[in-house]
């Protein structure tokens, strides 16, 4: 790709795990790719390094995902940085463990902050920002199928980005805009490892037929189709990446 029309893609939370692979693979596709962070700003400054040892060119930008004004001055240091914006993914997310009991009720409050109303926020940004043939995409999760006891507050969070994704593609009509979500199935980062025992982990890799953890890799490939040419035609939808854990 010829410098001066490299695409942007702005990914949230690539500091590491599923949106690190996000930020590497995009760099690795021709975009110029920024590397959004919460905390890890060490490991965010890591990615960008790898990017440009591969020959591509990024950025580190700090921002809290569940703050209106650290959203918007995000968004605005990508176009004074890189003067465009084609691609946003929201990839940054948590993930709480909590049975629904009324003194939990806090931990549902954390999971809609960052996972929905994050979502809210950087999609809305993105749709008041891009342009003809923009991209936006959010990650949901494969576990909102399963409904495990646990996942309540999580699965609440994430079945209302599915929802947010469905409007925003309707909201953009006419825009030549389209907005998916990718639902990843267990995937291998601290966010899936935290607070499991090996005979959980092993428990859950089983439940797919492929009988195997999705790699951050596995999802890149995918984010990165929706975010490129062959995905031109597919708006509307939640991909369900997963190896067959449905
Ligand atoms: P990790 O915990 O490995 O990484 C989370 C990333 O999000 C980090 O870069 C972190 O930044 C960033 N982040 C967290 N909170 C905020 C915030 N408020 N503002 C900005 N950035 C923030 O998670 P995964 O890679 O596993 O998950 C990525 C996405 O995929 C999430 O949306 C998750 O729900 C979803 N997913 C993951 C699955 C899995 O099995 N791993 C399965 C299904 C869905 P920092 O490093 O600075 O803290």
């Amino acid at each position: 790709m010829a410098e001066a029309v490299r695409k942007v893609a702005l990914v949230t939370g690539a500091s590491r795990g599923i949106g690190r692979s996000i930020a590497l693979k995009l760099a690795e596709d021709g975009f110029r790719v920024v590397v959004n962070y919460a905390g890890n700003e060490a490991l965010a400054n890591q990615v960008v390094a790898d990017i440009h040892d591969q020959g591509g060119q990024a950025l580190a930008l700090q921002a809290d995902i569940r703050d209106a004004t650290s959203v918007t001055r995000l968004f605005e240091r990508v176009l004074d940085t890189w003067g465009r914006l084609d691609v946003v993914i929201n990839n940054a997310g948590s993930m709480e463990m909590a049975d629904i009991a009324t003194d939990n009720v806090a931990a549902l409050d954390r999971m809609l902050n960052t996972n929905l109303r994050g979502s809210w926020l950087v999609m809305a940004k993105a749709a008041e920002t891009l342009g003809e043939g923009g991209r936006i995409i959010a990650l949901s999760s494969s576990v909102l199928a399963k409904s495990f006891p646990g996942y309540g507050a999580y699965i609440a969070s994430k079945a209302g980005v599915e929802g947010l994704v469905k409007v925003l593609a309707n909201e953009l009509r006419g825009r030549q805009i389209t907005v998916n979500g990718v639902a990843p199935g267990p995937v291998e980062t601290e966010l899936f490892f935290e607070g499991k025992s090996d005979e959980q982990v092993q428990r859950l890799a089983g439940l797919t037929p492929l009988e195997r953890l999705g790699q951050p890799e596995d999802i890149a490939d995918v984010v990165a189709f929706l975010a490129g040419p062959s995905g031109r035609w597919v708006n509307g939808q939640i991909l369900r990446a997963n190896g067959g854990f449905a």
